[in-house]
């Protein structure tokens, strides 16, 4: 009997899109096929491996078939098929969430980049219906009957019994019929040979099955006597095996070029990017695995979300185990995307046990420190590709030192990079150190939530004017990752923003101390108006231009508690306060003018604009609005 079925909602989104899409990419339906049948086939050796009697070995392997009277291309796997249920689960619903997610987010797609984006989310066996107008799936599993789904990807789906075409054990048969040619598409043009050749050659190479088809040669025609006739050819038709079928992670390095190593990332993790960075790793000695890790060009579309599943695809001698372990890369390597491929992981125990089996940890440990040797050769050698790579992922890697608690830091601490006050493009903690002062062992760091407003910070003048670099720690993380690894080898850091003296001269702190005596009023006044607003009010000789700064002292920074009191804007009862010292310039006309006004109202007013004036110059929004303006027109009326 045959029922039809409406596609779910998501499904329909999706058809419509590949079906109406202006998708540039419309040959990968080719690849995605016979990726979903390598996957067939590696799910049913699989299942072989462990029972043999109910799956008997086969030869495995894809077959290919170009029918010009029909206008079809079919592409047939021996594989394990599907049954009732997973066909309306597979190919009626979508199964992946990342699909779903990918819809949510470009509804309304508007240019041609969004729809390219597609190429990102594996859109598998819909991908059929850019290039068909009708798709057939036929298909079995060993221990059931043999279905037949049709569909013209608009609305609805049939299923049916069926019992031809013979499928054998199991496995599956999709023919696709094209769509008629039009303007800019030539959809027969998958009926020819030749192309069908070079688009396997191009994304399926590395398929490890053989993707068969039966080709037309010419040979030169023999006579009776089996000798060649000159000039004279005859049309053979012969099945041949289009991929080369060597897993391209088992080819001898000398063998894999870039573009091969692009081409197979591409069509093996659906994007449509060449990635970043590519490492080929074949290790052998103790622990003998080949494994292939990629840094996408670009940050991974849902990497953030809470459903993003890190992890190397894993197999074991070759079989297939899971497309994401994550035992295999550490969660500051989230991005990155790849396989392991291991000799020394047993087969003869659970999918389950593979998983956690011990000797992935070692593999683990060794692929991470080669990543972390790659990007640091990187480093050293393509300087401005490792700044590319920086922008895009460099706080994760200050993340793992974080979350690590200062663990990772020797291992990671030469990979960061920020952008300072004397440099022009980013640079590491060690050309900053190798850049001070013999004897000198301060990193001196400003904090501030962008570049612009922490060029302005008051507190830079001095150094400004004394030419010493300073880093600029603009994202939330940076600070936080300053303080977990407390030094860089030797050399300590230091919150320019942090209160504190050690700086001075002998006679620079004695200034200091008389022009508190003298003017001890004028502070208290100030320190009276702003009362649980600054813990202190002090003379500064780090001002050059400006007539104030904050600064904080034990350690919580003004942008530390920003950044934490961000994290919980609703909790007012959690906020975290910084201890905040109001830093004046005694030297700027604004002191001189003031510092002997005998009228405290007045100086307090004055002191309330200053808090504000500091405020603003650290880069954070003056905090009471109305007040600040009675304040101020208080002060101007006068
Ligand atoms: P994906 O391959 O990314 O999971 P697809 O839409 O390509 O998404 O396929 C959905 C599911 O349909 C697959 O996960 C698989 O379970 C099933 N499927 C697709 N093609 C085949 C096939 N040739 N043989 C058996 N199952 C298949």
């Amino acid at each position: 009997m045959k029922e039809i079925k409406e596609f779910q909602t998501e499904s329909k989104q999706l058809l419509n899109l590949m079906i109406n899409s202006i998708y540039s990419n419309k040959e990968i339906f080719l690849r995605e096929l016979i990726s979903n049948a390598s996957d067939a086939i590696d799910k049913y050796k699989f299942l072989a491996f462990k029972s043999e009697g109910k799956y008997p070995q086969k030869d495995y392997q894809i077959e290919l078939e170009l029918s010009k009277k029909e206008k079809c291309i079919s592409i047939r796997d021996n594989g394990i098929g599907m049954n009732k249920e997973a066909i309306e689960k597979n190919l009626g619903t979508i199964a992946s969430s990342g699909t779903k997610e990918f819809l949510e987010k470009y509804k309304d797609f508007k240019d041609k980049k969004d729809i390219d984006l597609i190429g990102q989310f594996g859109v598998g066996f819909y991908s059929a219906f850019m290039v068909g107008k009708k798709i057939e799936v036929y298909t079995k599993t060993v221990d059931d009957k043999e279905y037949l789904f049709t569909s013209d990807g608009v609305d609805s789906y049939s299923i049916e019994e069926i019992d031809k075409p013979d499928l054998g054990e199991s496995g599956t048969l999709i023919k696709i019929y094209l769509k008629d040619d039009e303007e800019e598409e030539k959809y027969s043009e998958y009926l020819e040979e030749y192309k069908i050749k070079s688009l396997v050659k191009r994304y399926s190479d590395f398929i490890r099955y053989p993707i068969k088809m039966e080709v037309t040669s010419y040979k030169p025609k023999l006579d009776k006597d089996g000798k060649e006739i000159k000039g004279e050819s005859q049309e053979v038709k012969e099945i041949q095996t289009l991929n080369s079928m060597i897993p391209i992670w088992k080819k001898a390095k000398k063998d894999v070029t870039d573009e091969d190593l692009n081409n197979f990332y591409k069509s093996r993790f659906n994007d449509y990017e060449d990635p970043l960075i590519s490492l080929f790793i074949k290790a052998e000695g103790a622990i003998e695995y080949n494994s292939l890790v990629f840094i996408p060009s670009h940050v991974p579309y849902n990497l953030y979300s809470a459903n993003y599943e890190k992890g190397l695809a894993l197999y074991a001698k070759g079989i297939f185990i899971e497309e994401r372990n994550k035992e295999l890369i550490p969660d500051f390597l989230k991005f990155t995307r790849g396989l392991v491929d291991s000799e020394d992981i047993p087969l003869n125990i659970s999918r389950e046990m593979i998983q956690k089996a011990p000797v992935l940890d070692k593999i683990a440990n060794n692929i991470e420190k080669k990543i972390v040797d790659k990007l640091k050769e990187i480093k050293k050698d393509d300087y401005d590709k490792y700044l590319k790579f920086f922008k895009v992922y460099g706080d994760f890697i200050k993340y793992g030192i974080y979350s690590s608690y200062g663990i990772k830091k020797d291992e990671l601490e030469d990979l960061l990079v920020f952008n300072s006050l004397t440099s022009e493009k980013e640079i590491s903690l060690e050309d900053y150190v190798s850049s001070l002062k013999e004897g000198n062992k301060v990193i001196y760091y400003a904090t501030s939530d962008n570049l612009d407003s922490i060029k302005l910070l008051p507190q830079l003048e001095k150094y400004r004017k004394d030419n010493t670099n300073v880093l600029f720690l603009v994202n939330s993380i940076d600070e936080f990752c300053i303080q977990m690894m407390q030094k860089y080898k030797d050399y300590e850091f230091k919150n320019i923003a942090s209160e504190s003296q050690d700086d001075l001269s002998k006679e620079e702190k004695e200034k200091l101390d008389d022009l508190s005596t003298t003017y001890r009023r004028f502070l208290d006044n100030v320190k009276e108006s702003l009362s649980g607003k600054v813990d202190d009010v002090v003379f500064s000789s780090k001002l050059v231009d400006s007539p104030v700064c904050l600064t904080t002292k034990d350690g919580l920074s003004l942008n530390m508690e920003h950044v934490l009191n961000e994290e919980n804007p609703d909790k007012e009862g959690e906020k975290v306060k910084a201890s905040k010292i109001l830093e004046i310039n005694p030297n700027h006309e604004l002191f001189t003018k003031i510092k002997d006004n005998g009228d405290d109202e007045y100086v307090k007013k004055v002191g309330k604009l200053l808090y504000q004036e500091a405020l603003l110059l650290e880069g954070y929004e003056v905090e009471n609005k109305s007040e600040f303006v009675k304040t101020l027109n208080e002060l101007l009326i006068k």
